[in-house]
């Protein structure tokens, strides 16, 4: 075994010599000790052995510490720098950071500096005085100055005792006091407002109110120490100047709803008292009290036609209450009432519709704001007509296995029509892409109309028959070609290419088109004088009429935002 790896003898101890290199004094501790080792060792085993300094202590520096001594490399931990920052903490001698020396300071400069602060703030304010306050003398000064009562007892006074003069001195006095009116009048109430605000003020119920947020910050200066140094989230050390007519003003609007029938005097009295107290309210965060997961309604997105449409219903079910309760004083003859009410409840129904009108108007707007495509490609359905017997029993109507919708006929030889079973939204632009797929011996003669029939006519008038329709045949009444020619012109009406369309329509913008797709390279449309009669607020429906048609499929059905642009 090498002599190297020896543990020292109790005699090398003793002499305090190394145990492998004789005469040399051992000097080191090795402290982060490298495996068997010995952690004492002599200059000679620090050459020899390339011992790190980082790693050695020195015996003797060891023997001469202090109370305040830290060593850089004792105890043995991860990160040494931590020991570097205690020297410097306990070999500086500053008896400063004490901290009931510093505290004191700073309490003491706190108090002061308040105090202080008070006192001028109280100057201040005294200075000013006789302008920021009316006191009872001071009303009372003003009264027997405007109302000149001395002068006025001393007349009266020499009037009792009978001298002559003072009869026409009092007139004058009494002309005079008539003259003045106006303004004293002004000075009387003048005065008497800054006595109410005096008085108010001398409630000091706002200085209170500051007096509370003072003390509530020397609670958050304590808590700070007290919380482990952490501010708290809700302190502002550079308070953000608090606006209170923003607050007063979301009060108002709060207030001032339209459904709250509010009178505009009501309103000046509520923000005359809010403005007196205008200072408190940054305590109060009006959005801070509305009630959670609601919406705010906005009043500018309704209409005044709206709520004159929900006024009018209101009053027609008061009117009917009130004819209810004649019915049971028996005063009128029943019948009356009863068409009466029969007449009001009609109107209410009709009020109804128009507030839904005018509401779908207004969705309808905001969808159009923002782009949108609505598919209902998958989801539209078709409605057999009841028009003429064939429709019904010579039409089937049904999805096939890709899911598109088809409209198939038994016979060539009878015209049928369906509808899309949905009313027309007057404010929705629809996109509707059509396959025609004509019996074979009917290719140069297939009749194809598609468009629009008021409601009620669907069950007893042809498409064909309505104002607003294409055609391939010569029927047709929307036949203005804006590009190419038109579809019932007689060169394309049978054209392979003229057999899958798309037909395009918005009533209220008063858009109807068709054309080849997705080419368009034929493109007819309706005119403006066509669609003049065209009454947006009837309940139109979507029709197609064929003849000699076998199948035709409905390939989109689409709402949209806006119309593809055709070059
Ligand atoms: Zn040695």
């Amino acid at each position: 075994m090498n002599s190297l790896f020896l543990e020292p003898t109790e005699e090398d101890r003793q002499t305090q010599n190394c145990k492998v290199h004789k005469g040399c004094p051992l000097i080191f501790y090795e402290v982060q000790q490298r495996a068997s080792h010995s952690p004492i060792v002599c200059a000679k085993c620090v050459t020899q052995n390339d011992l790190q300094g980082r790693n050695l202590m020195i015996i003797e520096e060891i023997l001469n510490c202090n109370d305040n001594s830290v060593f850089q490399n004792w105890p043995i931990i991860e990160d040494k720098s931590i020991l570097t920052e205690y020297k410097n903490i306990l070999e500086q001698a500053d008896l400063r950071k004490c901290p009931i020396t510093i505290l004191d300071q700073y309490f003491d400069n706190l108090q002061q500096k308040i105090i202080e602060k008070i006192s001028q703030c109280k100057k201040k304010i005294y200075v000013d005085i006789d302008n920021l306050f009316i006191t009872r003398d001071g009303i009372k000064d003003i009264y027997n100055n405007v109302s000149q009562k001395n002068y006025f007892r001393e007349l009266t006074q020499d009037f009792k005792n009978g001298e002559e003069e003072s009869f026409i001195k009092i007139q004058q006095l009494i002309q005079d006091v008539n003259n003045k009116c106006k303004e004293n009048s002004q000075t009387l109430t003048k005065a008497y407002n800054f006595y109410k605000n005096s008085e108010f003020a001398l409630q000091l119920q706002i200085p209170n109110l500051y007096m509370e947020d003072m003390l509530n910050i020397i609670n958050q200066l304590q808590d700070w120490f007290l919380k482990g140094f952490q501010v708290d989230s809700s302190t502002q050390f550079q308070r953000k100047k608090y606006d209170y007519n923003d607050t007063i003003k979301e009060i108002l609007s709060l207030v001032n709803n339209p459904t709250n029938f509010c009178k505009d005097s009501f309103l000046k009295k509520l923000e005359i008292c809010l403005q007196k107290v205008g200072p408190a309210l940054p305590r109060i965060e009006p959005n801070s009290y509305l009630k959670e997961g609601k919406e705010r309604l906005d009043f500018t997105v309704l209409q005044e036609e709206q709520f004159q449409i929900y006024e009018k219903s209101i009053r027609n079910i008061m009117n009917i209450e009130n004819q209810i309760k004649k019915i049971s004083e028996d005063k009128v003859k029943n019948s009356e009432i009863f068409e009466n009410v029969d007449v009001l409840q009609k109107e209410i129904q009709s009020n109804l519709k128009q507030f839904y009108f005018l509401s779908q108007r207004q969705f309808t707007e905001i969808k159009q704001k923002n782009k949108f495509e609505i598919d209902l490609t998958y989801k539209c359905s078709f409605q057999k007509s009841k028009q003429d017997g064939f429709s019904q029993s010579h039409q089937k109507i049904e999805r096939n296995a890709q899911n598109i919708l088809e409209i198939t006929t038994k016979d060539s030889g009878w015209n049928v029509q369906s509808h899309y079973d949905t009313l027309i939204n007057p404010f929705t632009k629809y996109r509707i892409v059509v396959q025609l797929e004509p019996y074979s011996s009917f290719q140069q003669s297939y009749e194809f109309n598609i468009g629009i029939q008021k409601e009620k006519s669907c069950n007893n008038q042809w498409v064909s028959s309505s104002p607003y329709f294409f055609s391939n045949t010569s029927d047709c009444k929307f036949e203005h070609a804006t590009k190419g020619l038109a579809l019932c012109n007689t060169q394309i009406k049978h054209d392979k290419k003229m057999r899958q369309l798309e037909f395009q329509m918005c009533i209220s913008e008063k858009h109807f088109l068709i054309a080849d797709y997705p080419e368009y390279s034929n493109v007819t449309t309706a005119t403006e004088e066509q669609l003049n009669d065209l009454d947006q607020s009837k309940n139109y429906k979507l029709g197609i009429e064929i003849k000699s048609i076998q199948k035709v499929k409905i390939l989109k059905f689409l709402e949209v935002s806006s119309f593809p642009t055709i070059q």
